[in-house]
């Protein structure tokens, strides 16, 4: 499977793992656009949240768990952080492998339009 994600998750391309479990990694993303900014993902290969099913609700509720773990680990649970995850084109996914972003570090804008 040539998935930049999966490749991340299954070691094949060596990044700094901040979490990693049964289900999900946690690593910090390559161009960051706020201070604190992670990326958790299923070791499984799904494509956006529009293919998860209902198999998938452990999975999702761990996503979000790690991530407000991660966010009071970088001490960013007290001031408040956000948490996106971008579905297919229209929602701004580049990468076709299901990603949890954690965002903060400091007082966020909304920034969301329909173009
Ligand atoms: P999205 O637009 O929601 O699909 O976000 C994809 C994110 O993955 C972007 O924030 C990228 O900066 C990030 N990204 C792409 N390649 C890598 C990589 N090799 N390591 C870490 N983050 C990456
Ligand atoms: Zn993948």
């Amino acid at each position: 499977m040539d998935c930049l994600f999966c490749k991340i998750a299954n070691k094949e391309i060596p990044v700094e793992l901040l979490f990693e479990d049964d289900l999900v990694v946690a690593f910090k993303d390559i161009k960051p656009i706020v201070p604190i900014h992670i990326l958790i993902i299923p070791k499984e290969h799904i494509e956006s949240v529009a293919d998860m099913s209902d198999k998938h609700e452990t999975l999702a509720g761990r996503m979000i768990m790690v991530a407000k773990k991660l966010a009071e680990q970088f001490d960013i649970a007290g001031g408040g952080y956000k948490l996106l995850f971008r579905v297919k084109s229209n929602g701004g996914q580049e990468v076709p492998h299901v990603h949890l972003h954690l965002l903060g570090g400091g007082k966020m804008s909304e920034n969301i339009r329909v173009a």
